[in-house]
């Protein structure tokens, strides 16, 4: 009884830590990323740096939409 109750805490214990970390991490992510780049873009086809429309063909897949392999260069070097 009183092992599992020492136990319980020590999860919760624990998730406290990793959340807080996890938050810390996320708060340093945001912090890094250029304001133009935090909003949204209005459109999916539209490359993620310069904002040039971007044909379909174009379009990469994932997270990263740019126009060219300089934008790409560009956002992935923002990113660090
Ligand atoms: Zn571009």
């Amino acid at each position: 009884m009183h092992r599992s109750w020492f136990r319980t805490k020590l999860v919760e214990k624990r998730e406290q830590v990793t959340s807080k970390v996890k938050e810390g991490v996320k708060q340093r992510a945001r912090s890094l990323v250029p304001a133009q780049l935090t909003k949204k873009p209005e459109s999916m086809d539209k490359c993620m740096v310069c904002g040039k429309s971007l044909k379909r063909s174009t379009a990469i897949s994932g997270e990263g939409r740019v126009c060219s392999p300089a934008c790409a260069h560009a956002w992935v070097r923002d990113l660090k």
